[in-house]
């Protein structure tokens, strides 16, 4: 009599015993691989970047380029000069690609060539999976057809194109069973050319791409109100899919998964990572696809299917971005090289490049994920294999928390049941482990939270 009802006591708290993890539980021992990682990302490296940037005076996309010191050629043959210094380091493991695409637009009104800068690290097991970082080369002042003043772009995004070309540096030492791409993008200010140009080079070379990380305006802490944030870096990310259906629609708004797109469970990833890896350094994830009624790189990718997320500084400064460099009333406008603040955008760049390192090394996540067990108490979770998977680990969360808080091993079984937890109560997802312990980002159940572009579209359930 006593022992049934400890029994009966026990099964009904154990969904809130279950143990809690962070965001994309993450193996209990750190990995050796993503801290030497960390550590090997320099302030230094990316000072001298931004530095060599700003010294071509200007990077605006209808700047010259055919003058060797000044003008978007210019900067672009330098990181390509990059990219092919690193590959020699690592016996040729970068493959350097350039795609162009003559364009015109409202912002430009001359037929002129966007070129985009691609180093490609091939992976070990899986190469067609890919993991993305990018940042855009191109610079502005105030008025966005003027291609001629200086325009330094240190921060707006000299700092992303710094952690791009950082991250190639680093990770380039090492090898992954995922391909990583690092992606120097142009014609972002003059209507997102650049990032449309790699969601098009993505679809013809048929990329699983499994995440894209945009860096744009990564470095600045002062705001411009005067206070400071060194602290946090803003990841934006979408809440339900761009390339959602009308009938998912309907099914999603019914069941949920209005906060649980393949992009908001990348954000997660990249706040576990921060939590686990980085000292006096966090994540906000924003719940909207950029900052209101702006854009960046990411969006033609998630318009493309594709996860994607966007780092930007906690603070920004507004006299810095988009300005004309002067000083005006003693207050200095332009975006300068003396403003970025380079320990922190060494923190951002370490965040981006251990997010690469260990979606890389994790199996990619797991596909046909689905929840049953309307009118019990217990739910079923299940999924298809992923390949190289040792392992599955089912999360869950209570349906208003932001961070999933509950997870339990499937070993490598591809259904779980969980008993007493009611499917009505609580927001499920599954991750892929790998032997040495790397987990792949939660993925919600049905075309709401699918990695892949093409399952998106086709997972009707
Ligand atoms: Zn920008």
């Amino acid at each position: 009599m006593r022992l049934a009802m400890i029994v009966a006591v026990a099964l009904s708290i154990a969904p809130l015993s279950a143990p809690a993890e962070t965001d994309a539980p993450q193996p209990a021992a750190k990995s050796a691989l993503l801290q030497s990682i960390a550590g090997d990302v320099k302030a230094d490296e990316l000072r001298a970047t931004i530095a060599k940037l700003v010294g071509f005076g200007t990077r605006h996309t209808l700047s010259d380029t055919k003058s060797n010191t000044r003008g978007i050629g210019a900067a672009r043959r330098w990181v390509k000069g990059r990219f092919e210094e690193f590959s020699r380091q690592c016996k040729g493991c970068l493959q350097i690609q350039m795609p162009e695409q003559t364009v015109t637009g409202e912002r430009i009104p001359q037929a002129s060539s966007i070129v985009d800068v691609l180093a490609i690290q091939r992976g070990t097991d899986d190469p067609d999976r890919i993991i993305v970082i990018s940042g855009h080369i191109d610079s502005r002042v105030r008025d966005v057809m003027d291609a001629k003043s200086d325009a330094p772009g240190a921060d707006d995004d000299g700092s992303g194109t710094a952690a791009v070309i950082e991250a190639a540096r680093v990770l380039s030492k090492h090898k992954f069973r995922a391909t990583l791409v690092y992606a120097v993008l142009s014609g972002e200010e003059q209507g997102l050319y650049g990032g449309k140009l790699l969601a098009q080079f993505a679809r013809d070379h048929r990329w699983f791409v499994e995440a894209a990380l945009n860096n744009d305006i990564v470095g600045n802490t002062v705001g411009t109100n005067g206070v400071k944030d060194a602290t946090h870096v803003r990841v934006f990310s979408e809440g339900t899919r761009s390339t959602e259906t009308p009938e998912q629609a309907t099914r999603r708004r019914y069941n949920g998964g209005e906060v649980d797109s393949p992009s908001r469970n990348l954000a997660r990833f990249v706040s576990g990572l921060a939590d686990a890896y980085l000292t006096g350094f966090s994540v906000r994830m924003v719940y909207r696809t950029d900052r209101f009624n702006r854009g960046g790189d990411q969006v033609p990718m998630l318009a493309a299917g594709y996860p994607a997320v966007r780092f930007t500084e906690a603070i920004e400064n507004y006299t810095r971005e988009h300005e004309d460099v002067r000083t005006e009333n003693g207050v200095r406008y332009g975006d300068v090289l003396d403003a970025v603040d380079f320990a922190y955008l060494a923190q951002i760049a370490r965040l981006n490049a251990i997010t690469m390192a260990a979606l890389a090394m994790a199996p990619p996540p797991p596909t046909d994920v689905k929840i049953e067990g309307a009118v019990s108490m217990d739910t079923k979770v299940s999924w298809s294999p992923a390949a190289g998977a040792a392992s599955y680990r089912v999360s869950w969360r209570d349906t208003t928390e932001p961070h999933w808080s509950n997870s339990q091993s499937a070993n490598d079984a591809t259904t779980l049941l969980l008993k007493d937890v009611n499917i009505d109560d609580w927001f499920f997802g599954v991750s892929s482990v790998s032997a040495d312990g790397y987990v792949s980002p939660v993925v919600f159940p049905g075309p709401a939270g699918a990695f892949s572009a093409a399952a998106g579209a086709a997972e009707q359930k």
